[in-house]
């Protein structure tokens, strides 16, 4: 079984995250700010990481920068972002992430994007 590490300071967020993916036979942990995310990316082995980009204490760039810089081998990255936030795609997508899905996002997109990273 799959497992993805879902990284939002929303509760809402990560709630209907959970909800897809547990739908999706991918067993669900979850953390609220980069930092919380990086020390269980130190501890836990994910296959994927679905990952906000605005969170106070740590914000995803800040995360994805540091995942990168300490993981050889890491999870695959999916970067979520607002229709506000789409500058900042190409920043996101140049510090590593592998894809980008859109707020809010229905079952069939998120789908598609582990798909397209080899999760599913
Ligand atoms: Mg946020």
């Amino acid at each position: 079984m799959k497992n993805c590490l879902v990284v939002d300071d929303s509760k809402v967020i990560r709630k209907v995250a959970r909800h897809i993916l547990e739908s999706l036979d991918i067993t669900v942990s979850e953390a609220c700010d980069g930092r919380e995310a990086l020390s269980q990316c130190q501890s836990g082995n994910h296959d994927v990481v679905l990952l906000d980009w605005n969170m106070p204490v740590m914000s995803g760039m800040e995360f994805l920068q540091q995942l990168t810089a300490t993981h050889s081998s890491r999870p695959k990255v999916i970067f979520c972002t607002t229709e506000n936030g789409l500058g900042h795609i190409k920043a996101a997508l140049d510090a590593g992430a592998d894809e980008y899905v859109m707020k809010p996002f229905d079952r069939d997109t998120l789908e598609s994007k582990l798909q397209i990273v080899g999760v599913l």
